[in-house]
């Protein structure tokens, strides 16, 4: 029986799990996928919000601030890579100067503290490549950039490594509530939980309608992106933002956290909430409004297409309370939820905390080290490791300088994976230029070598069994 089940290993699943593995109870998370970040949490712009744009009064208002808050400190324990950039929401003529005068009130209501509108002059200092026509901007000095994915993975790491159970390929198919604890039936195997939380996000309200809760839908939301070279990031200095319309934060331009230049994403309603195809047409579009931020960029280094689909709930605003004794929703959590999700990991234990006693355990390990570590090769030292026999210095990626020291780490540490697309998540081997084309063969052959057996079925870790909440 555990204390807690956790159903979905995205960023608001794993951030709870990490929130409780600080206590004395035994927690796991289940997630159909075989890996974590699989969903939202994988495919989403990046971007940690200033908390100007979600409205005064609501969740993601509030959590936006909170979260925003807490990603340095964060980082500095799990390293999973995280810059403090600024924002720019532009504005081009009177009419957009209104919007960005309402976003900074709405952000100074939140508690947004460094916002202030910006001219010409200003915004060209800071971001010199931008539409030299732009008038005024909204300067927010806390937006940021993450590596999304990575960041999911560093805090199912640090909850594994603190006794969280991981229990991936397990589709939670049926709830059924018992007397002082629920039953709930997966593909592979049925697991008694005394509280069980919704984390499912675009499958948030299937979940919550297993469990009797069914008073919201999820509407799905895509949003296709247009990822560029590495390298192609240094022309933005800041993430820069369009006036919001009713379907969204607009197309921005961004430099991911590993220095691609991203635009993107749209905002389409969509049925299947498994579809992740891009369209030419759409990304025209995405083209088409990203000129209107940054004319210049050269179409040629455009690397790849994505998209992700957004947990959009009926009701507006992330759905986060307890529903009933036993059950709660962390659902429907669209954007900004990456940037929210530590302090909705708190909201969590709060809820938590005024039903059951919950006791701080002594020995809880904050820190997680990076995957990737940070080089600076030169062009004879990249020569001279891809030429290295296998060993861990040997270069395994050329385009994204990924050694073999860093794909053997990624696959030794406490989630097993066996995948390529699990090891490029944590590596960057695949990421660059040759998508993978080059490294593809000698990473299958790591897999091959490093893979553990899994011991009973696909549970990851065997945690020590550390009391009762
Ligand atoms: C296009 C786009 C852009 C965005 N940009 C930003 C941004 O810049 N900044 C920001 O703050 N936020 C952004 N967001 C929002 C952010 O990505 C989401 O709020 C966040 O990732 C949601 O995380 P989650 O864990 O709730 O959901 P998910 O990441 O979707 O995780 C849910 C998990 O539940 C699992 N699951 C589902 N059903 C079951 C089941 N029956 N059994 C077991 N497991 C199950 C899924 O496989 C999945 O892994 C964006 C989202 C999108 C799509």
């Amino acid at each position: 029986m555990y204390d807690f089940a956790i159903i979905g290993a995205g960023v608001t699943g794993c951030s709870i799990a990490r929130e409780l593995s600080k206590y004395r109870s035994d927690v796991c998370i289940l997630e159909k996928d075989d890996d974590v970040a699989s969903g939202a949490s994988k495919a989403n712009s990046g971007i940690i919000h200033g908390g100007y744009a979600a409205k005064q009064g609501t969740l993601k208002g509030k959590l936006n601030v909170l979260g925003n808050r807490m990603f340095e400190d964060l980082n500095k324990q799990l390293n999973f890579g995280y810059r403090k950039t600024g924002g720019l929401v532009l504005g081009f003529d009177e009419n957009d100067l209104e919007s960005l005068n309402l976003l900074l009130k709405n952000g100074i209501a939140n508690g947004v503290s460094d916002l202030k509108i910006i001219k010409n002059d200003e915004i060209l200092k800071i971001d010199p490549n931008l539409n030299p026509q732009v008038k005024y901007a909204l300067y927010a000095k806390d937006v940021g950039v993450t590596s999304p994915y990575e960041y999911t993975i560093a805090l199912a790491e640090s909850a594994v490594s603190n006794g969280v159970e991981l229990l991936l390929k397990h589709e939670v198919i049926n709830i059924k509530q018992k007397d002082n604890y629920f039953e709930l039936s997966t593909n592979k195997k049925t697991i008694k939980a005394r509280t069980v939380i919704n984390a499912a996000g675009v499958y948030s309200d299937t979940i919550s309608k297993m469990a009797g809760v069914d008073y919201f839908k999820i509407i799905p939301k895509k949003g296709q992106y247009i990822l560029f070279q590495k390298g192609t990031g240094s022309a933005v200095n800041s993430v820069i933002f369009q006036v919001p319309t009713k379907n969204g934060k607009g197309i921005l331009v961004t430099s991911t956290y590993h220095g691609n230049l991203m635009l993107g994403p749209n905002s389409e309603e969509v049925s299947n909430r498994e579809n992740k195809d891009t369209n030419e047409l759409t990304l025209e579009y995405v083209i088409d409004a990203a000129r209107k931020s940054l004319p210049d960029f050269d179409i040629k280094k455009r690397l790849k297409t994505f998209s992700g689909i957004r947990p959009a709930p009926s009701t507006g605003d992330f759905i986060i309370k307890e529903e009933y004794p036993g059950f709660i929703n962390a659902a429907g959590i669209e954007s900004p939820g990456l940037t929210s999700s530590p302090a909705i990991a708190l909201m969590v234990l709060d809820i938590i905390k005024d039903r059951v006693k919950l006791e701080k355990k002594s020995n809880f390990k904050p820190y997680r080290e990076a995957i990737i570590k940070p080089n600076s090769f030169d062009a004879a030292e990249i020569k001279r490791r891809i030429e290295l026999p296998s060993g861990s210095e040997r270069i395994v990626c050329r385009c994204e300088k990924v050694t073999e020291g860093e794909i053997v780490d990624a696959l030794s540490r406490n989630i097993i994976i066996t995948t390529r697309k699990a090891v490029k998540m944590r590596t960057r081997a695949g990421m660059g230029f040759c998508q993978g084309k080059f490294c593809r063969p000698r990473v299958d052959e790591l897999i091959a070598k490093i893979k553990k057996p899994t011991r009973k079925g696909e549970r990851q870790f065997a945690p020590t069994r550390s009391g009762k909440a």
